[in-house]
């Protein structure tokens, strides 16, 4: 396998996957995104523009942690976690955000728009233009803008106008056609600022490079803290792919390295219960990209459910799918079961609450490692931070008999020895 084959051609195609399937309408936009890109990408001032913005205002590079006690309770290889979840907003879309933010602002652009689904990308949009100072509309499902109420206020609260978008499922793939629209009748002063490694060209190629730096400073780490640039394995969870190929492409020309995309099992195989792309889609297309999705024997896309919103698009990423073809990439799942435990697991050993999805990819680790031996190096992608989906936890636990009900967390507030710790910390005993 060489790497001309792994690479997308002048039209975005990987292999027999990716491309433009688009209305003639979108076709100038598409082109002038990718000749701007191309053209901006190679150039020193952008580049330098980007990196003072990841560094200085984002938090780049993010550390690489060596996970010394969940490694031990393992029992197996040695975990190192990419802390994705340190960088500012609290996940890696961040990256790409800014990115393409910033590509607006050089084309001239004075409006972003974009997608949301659970409202992380939104939140990452809506930051990213209110550091450029760009106009910023997001196209939001009012089925999530239901569920995720906090996220809407976030993105007002940094300036961004927030559209409900009230047709179809009501949820995210409805999100994308309405930005889709926008982008076509205001593309003279807009950009659209597409969410993972999904879409037409240039889009999977250009999101993909704005996350490349995560694998990038994973392997520089690497070298100093684990004396090694190649990693036994690579694990990382895969949505629309953009946090796993953002950590994989640093490691994909080096055949030693076990590349590993995590999918969300959900709660069982049947088409509707999971978002096991790999395991259950066929050849098809969605949003402009030509990839494996999830859909039934009509041909209509199915509907998706995982525990973590990151993850239950019902496509891939077409670099995913060529990969896969070509071995490169292994792809399992992880249930939503195997999700919680592991983001348990995590804020018990190392103090850190993961996000689920990056929870999926610490579920494929805990079975994985234990098989491995001690020296061998495992680099899991913690690709954002587990505050959002406390909620969900605690639902979820409490279904499960796991944890206490709200009568009986307030009773732990009043607890009497906290209470006599309370009266002697508010009598004025400085000690
Ligand atoms: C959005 C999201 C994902 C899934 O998106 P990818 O494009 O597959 O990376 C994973 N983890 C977190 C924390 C997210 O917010």
């Amino acid at each position: 396998m060489s790497r001309a084959q792994l690479r997308p051609d002048g039209r975005g195609h990987f292999g027999p996957y990716g491309g433009r399937f688009v209305p003639e309408t979108l076709m100038a936009p598409l082109d002038e995104l990718a000749r701007a890109y191309d053209r901006w990408s190679r150039k020193r001032a952008f580049r330098k523009r980007l990196r003072a913005l990841l560094t200085d205002y984002a938090g780049r590079p993010t550390p690489l942690y060596f996970a010394e006690r969940l490694t031990g309770e393992l029992g197996g290889a040695r975990i190192y976690l990419k802390r994705e979840d340190l960088l500012h907003t609290g996940a890696h879309k961040l990256n790409n955000a800014i990115g393409q933010a910033l590509l607006a602002q050089t084309m001239g652009k004075r409006r972003v728009i974009a997608e949301t689904g659970a409202g992380q990308h939104g939140v990452a949009t809506a930051t990213a233009a209110a550091l450029l100072g760009l106009e910023c509309v997001i196209y939001m499902g009012t089925e999530d803008c239901e569920r995720q109420r906090l996220n809407v206020y976030r993105m007002q609260l940094l300036g961004a106008e927030v559209r409900p978008v009230d047709a179809g499922s009501r949820t995210l793939k409805d999100a994308i056609n309405e930005s889709l629209r926008d982008w076509v009748t205001n593309v003279r002063h807009t950009h659209y600022i597409l969410g993972s490694v999904l879409g037409p060209d240039p889009y999977p190629r250009m999101v993909r490079d704005f996350h490349r730096v995560i694998g990038e400073e994973a392997k520089r780490q690497l070298r100093k803290q684990a004396r090694t640039a190649s990693p036994h394995v690579a694990i990382a969870c895969v949505g629309g792919g953009s946090n796993a190929i953002g950590l994989f492409t640093a490691f994909v020309d080096d055949p030693r390295v076990r590349l590993i995309g995590v999918e969300a099992g959900g709660s069982g195989d049947a088409l509707g219960q999971h978002a096991a792309r790999f395991a259950g889609g066929k050849l098809g297309v969605l949003h402009g990209t030509r990839t494996l999705v999830l859909q039934d024997d009509d041909g209509q896309i199915a509907t998706t459910h995982s525990v973590s919103a990151g993850l239950d698009y019902p496509a891939v990423g077409p670099e995913h799918a060529l990969l896969r073809d070509h071995k490169r990439i292994e792809y399992v799942k992880a249930s939503d079961d195997e999700a919680i435990a592991a983001f348990h697991q995590l804020a018990r050993t190392e103090g850190i609450l993961p996000a689920l999805e990056s929870a999926h990819a610490l579920a494929h680790a805990a079975k994985l490692a234990p098989r491995l031996p001690k020296k061998h190096v495992v680099v899991v992608n913690l690709s954002g931070r587990g505050d959002k989906d406390v909620e969900s936890v605690l639902r979820w636990d409490r279904a499960h008999g796991e944890a206490a009900a709200d009568d009986e967390v307030a009773s732990v507030a009043v607890h009497p020895a906290s209470r006599q710790w309370r009266a002697r910390s508010e009598g004025g005993d400085a000690r």
